[in-house]
């Protein structure tokens, strides 16, 4: 019987079908017993799967989205023309 702190440790090989079969029976059986560790691993699981929808072009796409608009909001905010009062005000003496 595996314990809950052996369970953390193996979840994300297990998700990923990484364990071997006597360690994922070992699995199976305490997540049949232990809501606990089943509630993470489903937590866990929902997670991956996110993550693998989402691997794809949607998170570049999105990605690169912000990041163009960041740029955009940057060059607005400091690219203005030069004598605009941008620069530091010099010493009037
Ligand atoms: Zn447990």
């Amino acid at each position: 019987m595996l314990k809950c702190r052996e369970v953390y440790e193996i979840a994300s090989d297990y998700i990923d079908g990484d364990l071997g079969r006597w360690a994922r029976i070992q699995m199976r059986l305490h997540l049949a017993m232990c809501r606990h560790c089943s509630r993470l691993v489903r937590q866990l699981e929902y997670g991956r799967r996110i993550v693998r929808e989402e691997a794809g072009s949607t998170v570049i796409e999105s990605a690169s989205t912000a990041r163009s608009e960041l740029l955009a909001t940057y060059d607005a905010r400091y690219a203005a023309p030069s004598g605009s009062g941008v620069e530091p005000p010099a010493h009037e003496d």
